[in-house]
């Protein structure tokens, strides 16, 4: 009996031992799949680009909106400015020998984003033209639209490649009561970093995208509406958490844009802010890793 013993002790102590140990490795196993899931999540969203090569030109179009993208050979113009900025645009599109623009984005349809567009779209072609309405009623929309073949409205949440990027649409109301809340956002994933356009979107459009359950944080924020009081909510910066902050706006405005409100905003969040007002138009390209500005 007394041989015995120790054996039925034994037996006893190997299940409770090898439980301990499992459950160890059911949770080391658990995390290290959720590890893998959440990085092949990530990479599928935005892989590391081969050869990296983003370049943004913030184009300074005084009291305006109006950008260049250029992703590994693919083409953006996000907004055109003003009508009097057609020449700038039509002259910048020739000099880089653009003849065909993959995506136009028309973030809304007021004239500081739709006035160049024409002038742009006399200087090439375009894929694909991205705009919250397809009518409105202005001369500047109506010469713009005169060039377009096919608008496509996008929805909230819509994906597709740009070059090596991720682009998602995080809004698009072609309904909202207020233009500037129509206003095409879009989020630009390459590798790590990522660049939020805004268009003139409003407190509630920012509310409204962050309900939704999106994603807006990004590496550099085109501020909203020139950097108006009516955009960038505490809420929508803390969520968008930008190192950088572009604001497209004219010198001496009338509107007093940039609001001193959102400057101290941005600063109280540690964001570096370049303004086209003081520097004109501002570069920034993009390795997948970092992002710099630089000089043209
Ligand atoms: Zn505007």
């Amino acid at each position: 009996m007394s041989k015995k013993e120790p054996i039925i002790e034994k037996t006893n102590s190997k299940p409770h031992s090898y439980s301990k140990y499992s459950w160890i490795i059911a949770l080391v196993l658990a995390l290290i799949v959720g590890y893998m899931e959440y990085r092949a999540q990530k990479e599928a969203e935005s892989p590391m680009p081969v050869n990296p090569d983003l370049r943004i030109q913030f184009i300074d179009v005084g009291q305006a909106d109006a950008a260049l993208l250029i992703c590994e050979g693919e083409t953006m113009l996000i907004d055109g400015g003003n009508v009097e900025d057609g020449q700038k645009l039509y002259t910048l599109l020739k000099e880089q020998k653009i003849t065909t623009l993959d995506y136009v984005v028309c973030t809304h349809a007021h004239e500081d984003h739709v006035g160049g567009l024409a002038a742009a779209l006399t200087a090439c072609k375009a894929d694909t033209v991205l705009c919250p309405v397809t009518d409105y009623d202005s001369k500047a929309f109506r010469n713009f639209a005169d060039r377009v073949d096919t608008f496509t409205i996008p929805h909230a949440g819509d994906r597709f490649d740009f070059g090596g990027a991720k682009v998602q649409i995080l809004s698009c109301d072609p309904d909202a009561g207020e233009t500037n809340n129509s206003s095409i956002v879009l989020k630009l994933s390459y590798g790590q970093t990522s660049f939020l356009f805004t268009g003139d979107a409003e407190y509630a459009a920012e509310q409204a995208l962050l309900d939704a359950g999106f994603d807006p944080s990004a590496t550099v924020l085109k501020v909203g509406h020139h950097g108006s009081s009516t955009s960038t909510s505490y809420r929508f910066l803390n969520a968008v958490m930008p190192q950088y902050a572009v604001i497209s706006v004219g010198e001496d405005n009338s509107y007093g844009h940039p609001d001193d409100e959102v400057l101290s905003r941005l600063r109280d969040a540690d964001v570096t802010i370049y303004r086209t007002d003081e520097e004109g138009d501002i570069f920034c390209t993009s390795d997948g890793k970092k992002v710099t500005f630089t000089q043209p």
